[in-house]
């Protein structure tokens, strides 16, 4: 078997992100947010004095590095990976805005992530890979319409709701048994496809030989009447 592309996303499914700008938030403003108040998306417009998401945002960015930088990692986020790595290929798909990417990039390296191809792009169906794992609503809503032939699994999340064609996924274990499952299906429809071209090989084969006997036996004439002047 070749190894299936997966498609991991980093915010909300490898990187905690509302644990990361809670933290700082708390420590700027005095304030006593919880993580576990989270459960919408753009909660920053929700739980903070920030009137929109381009405050935020203009905020996260502040400072020696932004808030991209020392985002905590989920348990067994980067464990899994590393054994997913082993026999698949790890695509990081996140979106991301310009201002974050070296400090995201910095923070997949400290953190280890195995990751050997990274896009940073909005449009996430764009990027080609076999499984995705995401929590952004768009995002599922995105992969599941224009990636049919693809796994497409919600990280189960607060802020984010069964989508039809989208597989749940609960934690990085139960993601791990998934791939696991689509590895061995793709293992049998490769050995399926091994076996059928072996049928039509020996199809082929038996029809070159029967070819073969045709030239060396000439056709029998046809006793049809005397021979042509
Ligand atoms: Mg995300």
């Amino acid at each position: 078997m070749s190894g299936l592309r997966l498609g991991v996303d980093l915010d909300g499914v490898v990187a905690d992100f509302n644990s990361g700008w809670i933290a700082r938030y708390n420590r700027d403003f005095g304030a006593a947010l919880d993580p576990a108040m989270v459960t919408t998306w753009n909660s920053p417009t929700v739980l903070t004095h920030f009137r929109d998401m381009g405050e935020f945002w203009a905020w996260a960015r502040q400072g020696p590095a932004s808030v991209f930088r020392d985002l905590p990692v989920y348990p067994e986020a980067v464990a899994t990976l590393e054994r997913l790595a082993v026999d698949h290929r790890v695509v990081v798909v996140s979106s991301n805005h310009e201002w974050a990417i070296c400090d995201t990039l910095a923070w997949l390296g400290e953190q280890r992530v195995p990751a050997p191809e990274v896009h940073f792009v909005w449009d996430k169906p764009t990027v080609d890979c076999d499984v995705y794992l995401d929590d952004a609503p768009h995002n599922l809503e995105a992969l599941a319409a224009r990636r049919p032939e693809a796994v497409v699994c919600r990280m189960v999340q607060p802020w984010n709701a069964p989508l039809p064609g989208v597989r749940d996924v609960g934690s990085w274990v139960e993601f791990a048994a998934l791939v696991a499952d689509l590895a061995g299906q793709a293992s049998q429809a490769d050995l399926d496809g091994q076996a059928s071209q072996a049928d039509l090989d020996g199809q082929a084969s038996q029809a070159d030989l029967d070819g073969q006997a045709s030239q060396a036996a000439p056709p029998a004439r046809s006793h049809n009447g005397s021979p042509r002047r």
